[in-house]
């Protein structure tokens, strides 16, 4: 999904357009999309770059970081970006909202979307906020069944370094 800058109307493009997902490059993401991506907004042209406004929807799968197990985690995100072709210091305080450059004479909306729905993955993905996770002794998913291991006897200091090994291990 390009768009030549050049053939923008004066008074903008409306869009409203939906992506299958196979379209969307998310080889260095962890998770996949569930459902196609939607987009709703508009391009406007200026002398100095254009504006990508609207809403981006679709549902990322995302593997919990306490269970494991796959989740959905629906996204609707509104944005507005600013593609300069000039982009200064102080343009970016003015402005109250996202600025990058625009590099060539096109926009490629499916990087933009695809950044959009990036940005959106939380840092440590959880599945529910009551979500009981791994036990640490034997694996079990605590969400489906409890397990027997006694996992309050852990000496803490062993636990840091147990805590410390798990970090190393990602
Ligand atoms: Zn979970
Ligand atoms: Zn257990």
């Amino acid at each position: 999904m390009i768009i030549i800058v050049a053939q923008i109307p004066e008074d903008g493009l409306d869009l409203d357009i939906t992506l299958p997902v196979d379209d969307i490059d998310l080889s260095n993401v962890n998770g996949s999309l569930e459902t196609d991506v939607e987009y709703k907004g508009s391009v406007h042209r200026f002398s100095t770059g254009c504006i990508v406004s609207g809403t981006v929807r679709s549902a990322w799968k995302l593997p919990c970081a306490r269970c494991l197990e796959t989740f959905s985690f629906p996204v609707s995100e509104e944005f507005r970006i600013f593609l300069t072709r000039e982009l200064t210091e102080d343009e970016d305080e003015e402005i109250d909202m996202d600025v990058s450059e625009l590099l060539s004479d096109e926009i490629n909306l499916i990087h933009i979307l695809r950044e959009q729905l990036i940005l959106q993955i939380p840092m440590k993905p959880i599945c529910s906020q009551s979500c009981r996770g791994l036990c640490s002794s034997c694996g079990n998913n605590l969400n489906s069944e409890d397990c027997n291991c006694d996992t309050t006897s852990i000496d803490p200091r062993l636990k840091k370094l147990k805590e410390l090994k798990d970090l190393m291990d990602k």
